[in-house]
Protein backbone atom coordinates (compact mmCIF):
# COMPACT_ATOMS: atom_id res chain seq x y z
CA UNK A 1 0.00 0.00 0.00
CA UNK A 2 1.73 3.51 -0.96
CA UNK A 3 1.75 6.00 1.74
CA UNK A 4 2.17 9.82 1.19
CA UNK A 5 5.31 11.52 3.25
CA UNK A 6 3.42 14.71 4.29
CA UNK A 7 5.37 17.56 5.45
CA UNK A 8 1.90 19.21 6.80
CA UNK A 9 -1.62 19.93 6.15
CA UNK A 10 -3.50 23.21 6.17
CA UNK A 11 -7.73 22.63 6.13
CA UNK A 12 -8.98 26.09 4.87
CA UNK A 13 -6.35 26.87 2.49
CA UNK A 14 -6.88 30.44 0.69
CA UNK A 15 -3.47 31.39 -1.69
CA UNK A 16 -3.03 28.19 -3.53
CA UNK A 17 -5.71 27.79 -6.00
CA UNK A 18 -9.61 29.26 -6.22
CA UNK A 19 -11.68 28.85 -3.02
CA UNK A 20 -11.11 27.89 0.07
CA UNK A 21 -9.02 24.33 -0.40
CA UNK A 22 -7.71 21.71 1.94
CA UNK A 23 -4.16 22.05 1.24
CA UNK A 24 -1.83 18.88 1.30
CA UNK A 25 2.32 19.92 1.50
CA UNK A 26 4.64 17.00 0.41
CA UNK A 27 7.70 16.44 1.77
CA UNK A 28 10.60 15.85 -0.48
CA UNK A 29 11.80 18.66 -3.29
CA UNK A 30 14.61 17.76 -6.24
CA UNK A 31 15.02 21.63 -6.51
CA UNK A 32 17.39 23.88 -4.67
CA UNK A 33 16.62 27.24 -4.90
CA UNK A 34 17.80 30.28 -3.94
CA UNK A 35 14.86 32.24 -2.42
CA UNK A 36 13.33 28.90 -0.99
CA UNK A 37 11.28 29.71 2.03
CA UNK A 38 10.47 25.92 3.07
CA UNK A 39 13.85 24.41 2.84
CA UNK A 40 12.55 21.71 5.76
CA UNK A 41 10.73 20.28 2.65
CA UNK A 42 13.76 19.57 0.82
CA UNK A 43 14.88 16.47 2.15
CA UNK A 44 12.75 13.30 1.54
CA UNK A 45 14.44 10.91 3.96
CA UNK A 46 13.99 13.53 6.63
CA UNK A 47 11.83 12.10 9.96
CA UNK A 48 8.15 13.37 8.52
CA UNK A 49 5.44 14.32 10.80
CA UNK A 50 3.27 11.46 9.35
CA UNK A 51 2.93 9.06 6.13
CA UNK A 52 -1.22 8.75 5.33
CA UNK A 53 -2.29 6.11 2.56
CA UNK A 54 -4.60 8.50 -0.16
CA UNK A 55 -7.27 7.20 1.17
CA UNK A 56 -6.72 8.01 5.02
CA UNK A 57 -6.02 11.53 3.20
CA UNK A 58 -9.41 11.97 1.64
CA UNK A 59 -10.98 10.68 4.86
CA UNK A 60 -8.98 13.75 6.38
CA UNK A 61 -10.24 16.06 3.59
CA UNK A 62 -13.77 14.86 3.58
CA UNK A 63 -14.01 16.36 7.63
CA UNK A 64 -13.76 19.57 5.29
CA UNK A 65 -16.30 19.30 2.71
CA UNK A 66 -18.82 21.80 3.62
CA UNK A 67 -15.98 24.24 3.99
CA UNK A 68 -14.02 23.24 0.65
CA UNK A 69 -17.07 22.72 -1.62
CA UNK A 70 -16.35 25.47 -3.74
CA UNK A 71 -12.51 25.32 -3.77
CA UNK A 72 -10.87 21.99 -3.69
CA UNK A 73 -7.85 20.38 -2.80
CA UNK A 74 -4.71 21.43 -3.71
CA UNK A 75 -1.06 19.03 -3.21
CA UNK A 76 1.63 21.44 -2.81
CA UNK A 77 5.06 20.74 -1.47
CA UNK A 78 8.02 20.53 -1.10
CA UNK A 79 7.37 18.85 -4.74
CA UNK A 80 4.37 16.88 -5.02
CA UNK A 81 5.39 15.00 -8.19
CA UNK A 82 8.11 13.38 -6.26
CA UNK A 83 5.57 10.61 -5.37
CA UNK A 84 3.39 10.74 -8.16
CA UNK A 85 1.84 7.43 -7.12
CA UNK A 86 0.44 8.18 -4.22
CA UNK A 87 -0.40 11.54 -5.94
CA UNK A 88 -2.27 9.46 -8.83
CA UNK A 89 -4.34 6.85 -6.41
CA UNK A 90 -5.17 10.53 -4.33
CA UNK A 91 -6.19 12.54 -6.73
CA UNK A 92 -8.23 9.70 -8.96
CA UNK A 93 -10.33 9.18 -5.34
CA UNK A 94 -10.84 13.23 -4.55
CA UNK A 95 -12.30 13.56 -7.96
CA UNK A 96 -14.41 10.58 -7.57
CA UNK A 97 -16.08 12.16 -4.06
CA UNK A 98 -16.43 15.56 -6.28
CA UNK A 99 -13.19 17.55 -5.12
CA UNK A 100 -11.52 19.87 -7.61
CA UNK A 101 -8.23 18.80 -7.72
CA UNK A 102 -5.00 21.41 -7.88
CA UNK A 103 -1.27 20.98 -8.47
CA UNK A 104 1.19 23.37 -7.64
CA UNK A 105 4.65 22.29 -8.69
CA UNK A 106 7.76 23.74 -9.85
CA UNK A 107 7.79 21.47 -13.22
CA UNK A 108 10.95 19.65 -11.96
CA UNK A 109 9.89 16.55 -12.87
CA UNK A 110 8.24 15.34 -16.09
CA UNK A 111 7.79 11.99 -17.69
CA UNK A 112 4.70 9.97 -18.18
CA UNK A 113 3.49 9.13 -15.02
CA UNK A 114 3.33 12.59 -14.58
CA UNK A 115 0.64 13.02 -17.36
CA UNK A 116 -0.91 10.11 -16.04
CA UNK A 117 -1.55 12.36 -13.22
CA UNK A 118 -2.55 15.53 -15.03
CA UNK A 119 -5.21 13.26 -16.89
CA UNK A 120 -6.81 13.49 -12.88
CA UNK A 121 -5.78 17.00 -11.93
CA UNK A 122 -8.46 19.97 -13.27
CA UNK A 123 -5.81 23.25 -12.23
CA UNK A 124 -2.09 23.25 -12.30
CA UNK A 125 -0.48 26.05 -10.20
CA UNK A 126 3.22 25.56 -12.11
CA UNK A 127 6.10 27.79 -11.02
CA UNK A 128 8.80 29.76 -13.57
CA UNK A 129 11.23 30.42 -11.49
CA UNK A 130 13.44 32.35 -14.35
CA UNK A 131 13.69 31.84 -18.36
CA UNK A 132 16.98 32.37 -18.19
CA UNK A 133 18.61 28.83 -19.01
CA UNK A 134 21.81 30.31 -17.64
CA UNK A 135 20.83 31.46 -14.52
CA UNK A 136 18.78 28.60 -14.11
CA UNK A 137 20.86 25.96 -12.83
CA UNK A 138 23.07 27.63 -10.29
CA UNK A 139 19.32 30.06 -9.01
CA UNK A 140 17.29 26.45 -8.27
CA UNK A 141 19.82 23.23 -8.47
CA UNK A 142 18.22 22.19 -11.75
CA UNK A 143 18.00 22.65 -15.40
CA UNK A 144 14.92 24.02 -16.85
CA UNK A 145 14.18 21.64 -19.53
CA UNK A 146 11.57 19.66 -17.48
CA UNK A 147 9.61 22.85 -16.82
CA UNK A 148 9.27 23.86 -20.27
CA UNK A 149 8.36 20.29 -21.26
CA UNK A 150 5.39 20.33 -18.48
CA UNK A 151 4.30 24.09 -19.74
CA UNK A 152 4.20 23.01 -23.45
CA UNK A 153 2.15 19.93 -22.62
CA UNK A 154 -0.06 21.68 -20.28
CA UNK A 155 -0.85 23.91 -23.37
CA UNK A 156 -1.24 21.26 -25.64
CA UNK A 157 -3.70 19.46 -23.37
CA UNK A 158 -5.91 22.34 -22.47
CA UNK A 159 -4.92 22.46 -18.90
CA UNK A 160 -6.20 24.74 -17.23
CA UNK A 161 -3.17 26.75 -15.81
CA UNK A 162 -2.01 29.45 -13.53
CA UNK A 163 1.50 30.62 -13.75
CA UNK A 164 3.38 31.20 -10.50
CA UNK A 165 6.55 33.51 -10.64
CA UNK A 166 8.38 34.63 -7.73
CA UNK A 167 10.68 37.89 -8.25
CA UNK A 168 13.14 38.48 -6.55
CA UNK A 169 15.32 41.88 -6.57
CA UNK A 170 18.84 41.81 -8.26
CA UNK A 171 17.72 38.35 -9.53
CA UNK A 172 14.54 38.54 -11.64
CA UNK A 173 13.65 41.96 -11.04
CA UNK A 174 14.56 43.75 -14.28
CA UNK A 175 12.36 45.11 -16.79
CA UNK A 176 14.05 42.99 -18.81
CA UNK A 177 13.26 39.87 -17.72
CA UNK A 178 9.95 40.63 -16.87
CA UNK A 179 9.53 41.39 -20.21
CA UNK A 180 10.55 38.11 -21.47
CA UNK A 181 8.70 36.30 -19.39
CA UNK A 182 5.17 38.35 -19.72
CA UNK A 183 5.88 37.96 -23.98
CA UNK A 184 6.41 33.99 -23.30
CA UNK A 185 3.35 33.34 -21.78
CA UNK A 186 1.17 35.26 -24.35
CA UNK A 187 1.99 31.56 -26.39
CA UNK A 188 -0.31 29.70 -23.80
CA UNK A 189 -3.74 29.83 -24.17
CA UNK A 190 -3.88 27.80 -21.55
CA UNK A 191 -2.95 30.25 -18.96
CA UNK A 192 -5.86 31.56 -16.47
CA UNK A 193 -3.91 34.08 -14.27
CA UNK A 194 -0.67 35.12 -13.28
CA UNK A 195 0.82 35.30 -9.41
CA UNK A 196 3.42 37.81 -9.24
CA UNK A 197 5.55 36.39 -5.65
CA UNK A 198 7.04 39.20 -4.08
CA UNK A 199 10.68 37.73 -2.58
CA UNK A 200 10.35 37.68 1.21
CA UNK A 201 12.57 36.68 3.98
CA UNK A 202 10.09 34.95 6.35
CA UNK A 203 12.10 31.36 5.64
CA UNK A 204 15.87 32.29 6.79
CA UNK A 205 15.39 31.36 10.12
CA UNK A 206 14.48 27.97 9.00
CA UNK A 207 18.09 28.04 7.28
CA UNK A 208 19.76 28.86 10.35
CA UNK A 209 18.37 25.94 12.51
CA UNK A 210 18.80 23.11 9.36
CA UNK A 211 22.86 24.71 9.54
CA UNK A 212 22.33 25.58 5.72
CA UNK A 213 23.80 28.55 4.49
CA UNK A 214 21.29 31.14 3.04
CA UNK A 215 21.61 31.54 -0.39
CA UNK A 216 20.33 34.62 -0.75
CA UNK A 217 21.80 36.58 2.45
CA UNK A 218 21.58 40.77 2.10
CA UNK A 219 18.83 40.38 -0.64
CA UNK A 220 15.84 42.81 0.64
CA UNK A 221 12.55 41.62 0.07
CA UNK A 222 10.63 42.93 -2.95
CA UNK A 223 8.93 46.23 -1.79
CA UNK A 224 5.33 47.08 -3.16
CA UNK A 225 6.70 49.61 -5.15
CA UNK A 226 8.41 46.63 -7.55
CA UNK A 227 5.94 44.42 -7.52
CA UNK A 228 3.98 47.37 -9.08
CA UNK A 229 5.46 47.71 -11.76
CA UNK A 230 6.06 44.17 -12.52
CA UNK A 231 2.45 43.93 -12.56
CA UNK A 232 1.80 46.94 -15.03
CA UNK A 233 4.64 45.43 -17.04
CA UNK A 234 2.67 42.29 -17.10
CA UNK A 235 -0.78 43.81 -18.10
CA UNK A 236 0.98 45.26 -21.00
CA UNK A 237 1.14 41.82 -22.65
CA UNK A 238 -1.30 39.68 -21.15
CA UNK A 239 -4.91 39.64 -21.46
CA UNK A 240 -5.99 36.81 -17.99
CA UNK A 241 -5.70 38.03 -14.45
CA UNK A 242 -2.33 39.50 -13.02
CA UNK A 243 -2.27 38.67 -9.14
S1 LIG B 1 10.58 24.15 -5.88
FE1 LIG B 1 9.55 25.12 -4.15
S2 LIG B 1 9.97 23.81 -2.36
FE2 LIG B 1 11.42 23.24 -3.98
S3 LIG B 1 13.26 24.44 -3.55
FE3 LIG B 1 12.03 25.59 -5.03
S4 LIG B 1 10.75 26.97 -3.81
FE4 LIG B 1 11.56 25.37 -2.41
Amino acid sequence: MVKGHLHSIESFGTVDGPGIRFVAFFQGCPMRCAFCHNPDTWDFQRPVPFEMTPKELLEEVKRYKPFIKKGGVTCSGGEPLMQTEFLLEFFQLCQQAGFHTALDTSGAIFNEKVKQVLQYTDLVLLDIKTLDDDLHPSYTGHTRSNNQAMLDYLQQIHKPTWIRHVIVPHYTDDDQHLTLLAKELQRYDNVECVELLPYHTLGTYKYKELGIPYPLEGIPPLSDKQKKHATDIFCQYLQCPIL
